[in-house]
């Protein structure tokens, strides 16, 4: 499988912020969202092939039992994806899947031991028309839908999906550059969005837009 990277860090976003974690990067992404953070594991040749058994001996170094499978869009490799996941599952870890909206994560995904964390592109992304509100719905109580948000036309559109759907899954408000909170908060609280977390990029607030963190 195409591998961008795998190293050992805080988790960054949503529910399990601030917990330790192996982060694997998938390599590769059919979307091209205008404020992306992680082109490099999204365009060029950045990347090395490894074998499933690779993936494990790498995550297994760092004695965590938490795994954050990410990218990308690690629904591109969706076969490798599933392997991982049992093999992973089977010696004990718990996975964190973080993907877009718009791919249905494999049934070993929906179980016990893993945890989907979809994203709802919103309208600065210029990714809008590629989410597949069906999954949103989908997802359940422990699952988190996060929303990106850069500017009022976001929040607006957030607002909008969640007065539409029913959805089950915990509701992030992250602002698109990680760490500008303030506005996001002010409204949240004004509108009394009882079951929103607005939440930062921990990773940025610590490190900055550095890479493998
Ligand atoms: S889905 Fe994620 S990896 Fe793909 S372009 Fe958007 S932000 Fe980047």
């Amino acid at each position: 499988m195409k591998i961008s990277e795998i190293f050992f860090s805080l988790q960054g976003e949503g529910l399990e912020i601030g917990l330790p974690t192996v982060f694997v990067r998938l390599f590769a992404c059919d979307l091209r969202c205008a404020w992306c953070d992680t082109l490099y594991a999204v365009e060029g040749r950045d990347f090395k092939d490894y074998t499933i058994v690779e993936v494990i001996r790498e995550v297994e170094k760092y004695e965590c039992k938490r795994v954050c499978i990410t990218g990308g869009e690690p629904l591109i490799q969706i076969k490798e994806v599933e392997e991982l996941a049992r093999d992973l599952i089977s010696n004990d870890h718990s996975i964190l899947l973080e993907t877009s909206g718009h791919k249905m994560p494999p049934p070993i995904l929906w179980t016990e031991n893993s945890t989907i964390s979809m994203d709802c592109k919103c309208p600065s992304s210029k990714m809008q028309h590629r989410m597949d509100f069906d999954l949103f719905k989908r997802l359940r109580e422990k699952d988190q839908l996060k929303f990106v948000i850069q500017d009022e036309a976001d929040y607006e559109y957030a607002l909008g999906i969640l007065n539409r759907h029913d959805i089950k899954a915990n509701i992030i408000f992250q602002p698109a550059n990680g760490t500008r909170l303030g506005w996001i908060t002010e409204k949240v609280i004004y509108n009394k969005l009882e079951n929103v977390r607005v939440l930062p990029q921990l990773h940025k607030i610590i490190w900055g837009d550095k890479r493998g963190v």
